[in-house]
C-alpha cells in the first residue's frame, strides 16, 4: 500500500491553501483532487478583506488574476435599497480562477497534486483513504477538505434543520448597462427563505448565486427559474438585473447545506479543514476566508506536534470560529425573513456605522 506522511483529499480553497503551507515548509503532502480541470462551484466568489490578506499571505496576487475591487454592498428587500460602504475593500473572482491559482501555487511550492482522483472513503482509525479505482493510500496524517460533499467513514455530524437550504448558481454575460451598474460593488437580494447576490467577475460576466430554502423552491415547483421568474416580480431592481443578463447559463446546485455547523471533535491524526470544520452562512461571504484560516491553523499545529495536534487544532478552531458563525447565523435568520429584512434595511440606512461594526464581526480572518 502506498504511504504519505500527510494526505490531503479535496482542491478546494482549503485543500490547496493546506498544500501551499505543507509544502512550504518540506511538508511534502499529497493532495488528491477529484475533478479533472478548472471548474466552477457553487459560490457567490465574493471575498472579504481577511480573505484578501490570507491570500496575498500565500503568495496568490489576486488583482493578476483579473479580481473585480468591490467597496460597496448594495442591500434591496422588495422595493426598498440601501447601500453601504464596506469597511474595507474585498473583490470578485471566480472560483474556477482561483481555484486554478491556488493549485498551481501548491505544485510550484513542491505539493504532489493528483487530478481526476476520488476517494470513496476512508478508514479514520489507519487515516487510510480507498480511491474510486480501488487503490489504498495510508497517511501519518489526513486534512479533510472535500467541502460540501460528505466523505464515507468521515462523514459531518450536522445537520441542516427541517427546511434545508439549496444553494444555486450560475454564469451570465451582462450587456454594458449591468456591468456599469455592478461597477465596485456586491448586490444582495434579500427575499422570504433566501437571497440573491450578484456581482462582477474578473472576465466581465456576472456571478449569479443564489440560496433559498427546499419549501421555497419547492413552492415554485422545484424549478430554480420559476423561483428566479418569482423574486423577480417581488423585486424590480432584480427584474431591472435579470432582463440586461444575456444568455442561459446551466446552473449548478448543492442541496442541504448546514450553515452554522461546526466540527468541536476530531479522530486522531484528521485535520478538517474549511466546510469540513466550519459552514457560515454564505450571505456573509466568508467561506473562503474560513478555508484559508483552517488551512492556516491546521498547518502550524501540524507543524509544532504531527499528527497528535489535531484534536487540539480541532478544539482551537472551534474557538476561533464561534462568534463569527454565530453571528452569522443570527444576520440569515433575520434577512430571510420578510419582517426582519424590513427592520434591517433603515437600519443600514441610516446607521451606516452600526452596520459596518456587525459586518466585521463576521469576519474570521481578522477585521
Ligand atoms: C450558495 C453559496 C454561496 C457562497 N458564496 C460565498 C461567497 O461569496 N464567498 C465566500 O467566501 N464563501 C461563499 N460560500 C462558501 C464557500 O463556497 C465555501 O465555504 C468554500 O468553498 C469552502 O472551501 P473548501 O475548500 O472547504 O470546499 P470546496 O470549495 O467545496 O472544495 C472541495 C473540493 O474537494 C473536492 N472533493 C470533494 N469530494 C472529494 C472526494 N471524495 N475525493 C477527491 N476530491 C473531492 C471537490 O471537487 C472540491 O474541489 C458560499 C456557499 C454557498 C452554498
Amino acid at each position: 500500500m502506498r504511504r504519505t506522511p500527510a494526505l490531503i483529499v479535496g482542491g478546494g480553497p482549503a485543500g490547496a491553501a493546506a498544500a501551499i503551507a505543507l509544502a512550504g515548509r518540506g511538508g511534502s503532502p499529497l493532495l488528491l483532487e477529484r475533478s479533472t480541470g478548472a471548474h466552477d462551484v457553487v459560490c457567490g466568489g465574493f471575498m472579504g478583506w481577511d480573505a484578501l490578506a490570507a491570500l496575498e499571505r500565500l503568495g496568490i496576487d489576486v488583482e493578476a488574476l483579473g479580481a473585480q475591487r468591490i467597496d460597496n454592498l448594495l442591500l434591496v428587500a422588495g422595493e426598498r435599497s440601501a447601500l453601504l460602504a464596506l469597511p474595507r475593500a474585498a473583490a470578485g473572482l471566480s472560483r474556477q480562477k482561483l481555484d486554478a491559482a491556488l493549485l498551481a501555487c501548491a505544485e510550484d511550492r513542491g505539493a504532489r497534486v493528483e487530478r481526476g482522483v476520488t476517494v470513496r472513503s476512508i478508514d479514520a482509525a489507519t487515516r487510510t483513504a480507498l480511491l474510486a479505482d480501488g487503490r489504498e493510500i495510508a497517511a501519518d496524517a489526513l486534512f479533510l477538505a472535500t467541502g460540501k460533499y460528505e466523505l464515507r467513514g468521515a462523514q459531518r455530524s450536522a445537520s441542516p434543520g427541517d427546511d434545508p437550504p439549496v444553494g444555486l448558481r450560475m454564469r451570465l454575460e451582462a450587456t454594458p448597462r449591468l456591468s456599469r451598474a455592478l461597477q465596485n460593488r456586491v448586490e444582495l437580494f434579500l427575499f422570504d427563505r433566501g437571497y440573491a447576490g450578484m456581482l462582477l467577475q474578473e472576465d466581465g460576466t456576472v456571478n449569479f448565486c443564489l440560496t433559498a430554502a427546499r419549501s421555497r423552491l419547492a413552492a415554485a415547483g422545484g424549478s430554480a427559474e420559476r423561483l428566479v421568474v418569482e423574486l423577480a416580480a417581488e423585486c424590480p431592481t432584480l427584474a431591472d438585473r435579470l432582463g440586461d443578463m444575456v444568455g442561459a447559463g446551466s446552473w449548478s446546485s448543492i442541496a442541504r447545506v448546514p450553515y452554522g455547523w461546526r466540527a468541536e471533535t476530531t479522530t486522531d491524526g484528521i485535520f478538517r479543514l474549511g466546510d469540513q470544520v466550519a459552514v457560515i452562512a454564505s450571505v456573509v461571504g466568508d467561506g473562503i476566508a474560513i478555508a484559508l484560516e483552517s488551512a492556516r491553523m491546521a498547518s502550524e499545529h501540524y507543524f509544532e506536534r504531527g499528527a497528535a495536534a489535531a484534536a487540539g487544532y480541532q478544539r482551537s478552531f472551534a474557538r476561533h470560529v464561534d462568534w463569527p458563525v454565530r453571528i452569522a447565523g443570527w444576520l440569515r435568520a433575520t434577512v430571510e425573513t420578510p419582517r426582519g429584512a424590513r427592520v434591517l434595511m433603515p437600519v443600514v440606512d441610516l446607521l451606516p456605522a452600526l452596520a459596518r461594526s456587525v459586518i466585521r464581526a463576521t469576519r474570521v480572518g481578522g477585521y
